[in-house]
């Protein structure tokens, strides 16, 4: 049986039918989505029919629970956030039931499958690293494991040594003995990764035993909004989450909250990731665990801190990372939320972030 397995989806229609007809030139007989059909793009009605009409299995994944009412939208960062209640406005009744009912997790001919880790499937932690290799690989006794979430194609193996690693992308034949986990990337919302920007999914064949990964060019008007502004838009923010597509060549473009219409502040186009944690008023310190490859370019990393109101209570000045930053940062008082902000130093280099995980001590 040969399975396609997409992820993150996020209402991005025409992406979906470009992945599907290349997916169906290349025989396959089923199609498994690991989840987030919804959040972001343009069409979550047509994309979610989409997907049920041709998916054997659909997993949920954060964005479709947060749409669907079944999860937290809090901790989303503003371009997501508004994408939850302008989809929740615009999706049928039935379609919202459908994602309220997704499973979290399936196996399928001696895969296992889940939105962000196997370990907790609800929770959509992310497996970004050989750690999180391993504690998936102790979650669950199948051989190839797949996940999404992160919207960047990797692959994570472990052999005999026990010891797992990250291997670059790349099609394999399963061998005796040894474990992957398999992530195929996006088809509707894909990051950049070694600066480029594809739509990507990938193909199990169980009876042959081989993964392969499949590229394909990827539009970034195809995730841009259509239509009437949203009814939910946070004034004065300059729904700045962004999130940073670029193009093949380095050529960069950026996709904004619809209803924005203001112009982003200069240096936004120099803005690699960016990630909101919300404080409980206890912590005193953050740190933002941000780890680069090796032979990354260096980034700038900058917090800043926000009241309940979402008005800025402090700005650190920015604090250039080489390599890692583990540094603890002092929360000030009166913070309800902290967004970190990480950014190239010039828009020719190109940093490489292998974790970037948030977290208050
Ligand atoms: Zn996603």
């Amino acid at each position: 049986m040969r399975y396609a397995v997409i992820s993150d989806l996020h209402a991005n229609e025409s992406a979906l039918r470009r992945v599907l007809a290349d997916a169906g030139k290349r025989g396959v007989d089923k199609v498994v989505c690991l989840g987030d059909v919804v959040g972001y793009g343009p069409l979550p009605e047509e994309t979610v029919a989409l997907a049920r009409a041709s998916c054997a299995v659909v997993l949920a994944g954060n964005h479709d629970d947060a749409v669907s009412g079944r999860g937290d939208a809090s901790s989303f960062i503003d371009l997501a956030g508004d994408a939850v209640g302008r989809h929740r406005e615009t999706l049928s009744r039935g379609s919202l039931d459908w994602l309220r009912s997704l499973p979290y997790a399936c196996e399928f001919d001696g895969a296992a499958a889940a939105h962000g880790d196997l370990v907790d499937p609800p929770k959509f932690y992310y497996v970004e690293n050989a750690d999180d290799a391993g504690e998936n690989f102790r979650a669950t006794d199948a051989k190839l494991l797949f996940v999404g979430h992160t919207h960047v194609p990797a692959l994570f193996v472990v052999g005999r040594s026990g010891t797992p690693l990250q291997a670059p992308p790349q099609d394999f034949t399963l061998e005796e003995h040894k474990r992957y986990i398999v992530n195929p990337g996006s088809v509707g919302y894909p990051r950049e990764s070694n600066g480029e920007c594809r739509s990507s999914y990938a193909i199990y064949d169980s009876k042959a035993g081989t993964v392969t990964f499949h590229y394909l060019p990827f539009s970034v008007s195809s995730v841009m909004q259509r239509g009437a502004a949203p009814k939910r838009v946070r004034k004065g923010v300059l729904a700045a989450a962004a999130v940073l597509i670029a193009a093949v060549a380095a050529a960069v473009a950026w996709l904004f909250a619809p209803a924005s219409g203001v112009a982003e502040p200069a240096d936004a186009d120099l803005v690699v990731e960016r990630r909101e944690l919300r404080l409980d008023g206890k912590c005193s310190k953050v740190r933002a665990n941000l780890k680069l490859e090796r032979g990354s370019a260096p980034v700038m990393l900058r917090l800043r801190y926000a009241d309940a109101d979402g008005k800025t209570v402090l700005e650190d000045p920015p604090d250039s990372v080489k390599s890692s930053s583990a540094k603890a940062f002092k929360v000030p008082a009166g913070a309800a939320s902290v967004e970190f902000t990480v950014s190239r130093v010039s828009p020719g280099e190109e940093p490489r972030i292998s974790s970037f995980a948030p977290a208050a001590d």
